[in-house]
């Protein structure tokens, strides 16, 4: 069945694949922009070369009332979001001595506190309709940790709790909340780590050898966001090509 998807940061590296894979399958694709973002209408043209029309709202997700002006335009314009991505999120690494209160709150407001934001926008409409997705994108490196990203480590397994937790208290209601928790894969917040670091310290613990693809992400989104998913709910999936089995 066709459902409307919202996918945060839709336009990054993985949040394309996702917006790509659910449209392929006849979903209806909303994404968020940051306001910052001076390529977005460059992003929507391209994707309407390739025959794809995507809705785009302008959105700071780390910030609660721009959050919910945000979803409340597109429930207005569009309908009522089925399906929440929440795949926004930004590093700053440095050592925990080097750490700064600037860079711990960025990288917690923009990766944690947007999935209160954006789930708190959505979540009691979907209750009330009796069924809904709330997919967060966490990371291999909160469940292992990461040298020099105490910030990231720690907002991304913040993510694991709130999934949790919050799936229990809408499982009765049609509404399934996971994480996935992807390894290193081939988008620009990965390939902008120096070439001789991913070659002889991140590829080496693969075992799959390589990179992942975005588009393997997707198609565990694309799963996790059916009809068919509805009986997986709490859960944190790896994806990571075994670099951490747990
Ligand atoms: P990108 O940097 O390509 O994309 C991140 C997206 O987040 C961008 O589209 C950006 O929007 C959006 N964003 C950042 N800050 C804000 C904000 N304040 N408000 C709204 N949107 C914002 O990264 P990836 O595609 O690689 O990563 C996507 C997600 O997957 C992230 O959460 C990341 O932590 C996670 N992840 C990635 C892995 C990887 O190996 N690539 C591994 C594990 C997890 P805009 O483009 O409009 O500025």
């Amino acid at each position: 069945m066709a459902r409307i998807a919202l996918v945060t940061g839709g336009m990054g590296g993985l949040g394309e694949a996702i917006c790509l894979k659910l449209a392929a399958l006849g979903h209806q694709v909303v994404t968020t922009y940051s306001p910052t973002n001076a390529k977005a209408n460059e992003w929507l043209a391209g994707m309407e070369r390739q025959g794809y029309r995507f809705g785009a709202y302008s959105c700071d997700v780390s910030d609660y009332g721009s959050a919910q002006q945000c979803v409340a335009q597109i429930e207005r314009e569009i309908g009522a979001v089925d399906i929440l991505i929440n795949n926004a999120g930004i590093t700053r690494d440095m050592t925990f001595k080097k750490m700064d209160k600037e860079s711990w709150d960025a990288v917690m407001k923009t990766n944690l506190d947007s999935v209160f934001n954006m789930t708190k926008a959505v979540c009691d409409g979907m209750t009330e309709r009796g069924w809904g997705r709330i997919i967060n994108i966490s990371s291999v490196n909160a469940q292992k940790g990461a040298f020099g990203q105490t910030n990231y480590s720690a907002a991304k397994a913040g993510m694991h709790g709130f999934t949790k937790a919050l799936a229990l208290e809408v499982a009765r209601k049609g509404v399934t909340v996971n994480t996935i928790s992807p390894g290193y894969i081939g988008t620009k917040m990965v390939t902008s780590i120096p070439e001789d670091v991913l070659n002889t310290k991140i590829i080496p613990q693969i075992p799959v050898g390589r990179l992942g693809k975005p588009e393997e992400v997707a198609g565990l989104v694309a799963y996790i966001a059916s009809d068919e998913a509805a009986f997986l709910t709490g859960a944190n999936i790896a994806i990571n090509g075994g670099q951490h089995m747990s």
